[in-house]
């Protein structure tokens, strides 16, 4: 009997970006007794189902851009005789749906470390339950993943979870409405051991995989002690305090270690923070800018980040405390009219971030604009060979719409070409080799620069935006011919003897604030 973990995708690359770290927190939940699961990682390489022999169980991790090959791969495998078992954000909230279309046997919902192997002992016993609420987890029983089962030299950055949970509540988000609004914090020393196993094991670059690395804000700390009951402003410190807490762990790390993370733009504003992330090796955040003007952050219920002059000021004050910005903006919005895109591509140039994504708004189930959008169909809505719109992720790739929302002023295909054209002009080779003097110093690291910003073009953009088939394919396979060189790029030497202590608690202690005119080399 062989328990499988899969991960499915509809494109390979031969090579992965970030390790899918669900995979390895699931094998750690996956009981001794059982043996260790054998891991598949479809972004790497296509699952080849003929494997699946009766009695298997087979766990398929799903979020809405990849359930419908993970279906297909649940249907293989029930077909041959395994037990099937559905989880992740879709599956969580559309269990039936898993059920009916996937081959469930049964399906878990919420975070998986408890629910997992509950589910799986049933299956073994040949009597799973329909349904397994795995529900919200505390921090600190978040487990390690198990990176003793990580393939040899397939991953570019390895992955760490910090905390679980988003207090904001962007419209085109499910994480708050599916992590939750309170966030969740894993134990200093949890992190710290599993960043050590990590660096042991050759990875030098790191992602922080969590919801928002900056939970509590200034802002938030101000309203909090406008309040007659202290209780939570009191929380609120407390929170923030297990932040630098934290980060005063990973500063100890050796100085060549490269962290990566998603934080809120409001983070601008906190340069004892800024310092703080500076210090404990963080180098780079997503920030999701989204929109460069204040109707467009309107949309999106996200009008706590700036607009403007104000936006390019914002970002910017990323780079001068030593961050690079992965900056995430969307098209496609209400208020977006063609003059919309040229300015976004002036702000991320402006603000100098140092990567960009462009994405299409996209109603994604589990987000506010998803239920409007939804409602806004009727009860008879629009369908692709036979599959209606509002279940878009069931409609076959190939023919899957890249624009979903109708938009007041422009058409599907405007709102797309638009958008590859803002891709191409950012990802062009002079901009690049134009930003990377920013970024790095030496020629080598230049040109690890131009390559690494061109396979995240290819990875993200045209295996996205394309409509056709044949340039989907075409991108996948440079993606893949591309990805062999920059993975060494990241590669780090194993240091199997590291140990690091954390330093002794100062709660009096104020972090000290340091000047950094230039953000520091990425590679
Ligand atoms: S987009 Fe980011 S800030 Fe907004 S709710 Fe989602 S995780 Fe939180």
């Amino acid at each position: 009997m062989t328990v499988y973990l899969v991960n499915p995708s509809h494109v390979s690359f031969g090579i992965g970006v970030i390790t899918p770290r669900w995979l390895y927190v699931l094998a750690a939940a996956t009981p001794a007794a059982v043996g260790a699961p054998c891991l598949i990682d479809e972004t790497l390489e296509r699952f080849d189902t003929a494997a699946i022999a009766a009695g298997d169980v087979v766990g398929i991790g799903i979020h809405t851009g990849n359930a419908l090959r993970g279906y297909e791969i649940g249907t293989a495998a029930r077909a041959a005789g395994a037990y099937v078992v559905y989880g992740g954000i879709h599956a969580s909230l559309y269990p039936d749906e898993a059920r009916q279309l996937g081959s469930a046997h049964t399906v878990v919902t919420g975070d998986g470390e408890r629910a997992w192997p509950e589910a799986l002992r049933d299956c073994m016993a040949g009597a799973p339950r329909d349904h397994y609420a795995g529900g919200r987890i505390e921090g600190e029983t978040f487990l390690a993943g198990r990176w003793d089962l990580l393939p040899a030299g397939r991953y570019m950055w390895a992955s760490v979870q910090t905390v679980r949970g988003c207090p904001k509540h962007c419209s085109f988000c499910s994480v708050w409405r599916t992590d939750g609004q309170r966030p969740r914090s894993r134990h200093v020393d949890q992190v710290l051991d599993e960043v050590v196993e990590l660096r042991r094991r050759g990875f030098r670059f790191i992602a922080l995989a969590d919801d928002n690395f900056y939970p509590v804000t200034l802002s938030d700390l101000r309203m909090a002690a406008r309040r007659k009951d202290p209780s939570q402003l009191e929380r609120l410190e407390a929170i923030r305090a297990e932040r630098f807490e934290l980060m005063e762990a990973l500063a100890q790390l050796p100085a060549d270690t490269v962290f990566f993370t998603q934080i809120t733009m409001e983070a601008a504003e906190d340069p004892e923070f800024l310092d703080a992330m500076h210090r404990a090796h963080i180098r780079g955040a997503l920030v999701g800018v989204e929109a460069v003007t204040p109707e467009g952050l309107k949309d999106v219920y996200k009008d706590f980040n700036e607009s403007g002059e104000a936006l390019v000021t914002r970002l910017q004050a990323f780079r001068r405390h030593g961050l690079h910005v992965l900056g995430s903006f969307i098209f496609g919005l209400p208020s977006d009219r063609a003059s919309t895109f040229d300015a976004t591509l002036s702000v991320a140039q402006r603000a100098g971030v140092t990567f960009a994504q462009f994405v299409m708004l996209t109603p994604f189930p589990g987000t506010l604009d998803f239920a409007a959008w939804e409602k806004s169909l009727g009860t008879e809505p629009p369908s692709i060979g036979g599959v209606p719109l509002s279940r878009h992720w069931l409609i076959p790739q190939a023919n899957r719409p890249k624009v979903y929302m109708e938009h007041p002023v422009m058409a599907p295909d405007e709102i797309r070409n638009r958008t590859q054209a803002v891709w191409d002009r950012f990802y062009s080779l002079s901009s690049i080799w134009s930003r990377s003097k920013g970024a790095v110093s030496s020629l080598r690291g230049r040109l690890a620069f131009v390559l690494i910003s061109k396979i995240y073009r290819q990875m993200y953009a045209n295996t996205g935006i394309a409509t056709d088939s044949a340039r989907v394919n075409r991108s996948a396979q440079w993606a893949r011919l591309m990805a062999i060189p920059c993975r060494r790029l990241f590669a780090g030497r194993p240091m199997p003897d590291l140990t690091v202590t954390r330093p002794a608690r100062q709660p009096s202690a104020r972090p000290i604030e340091i000047q950094h005119p230039q953000a520091p080399d990425l590679v």
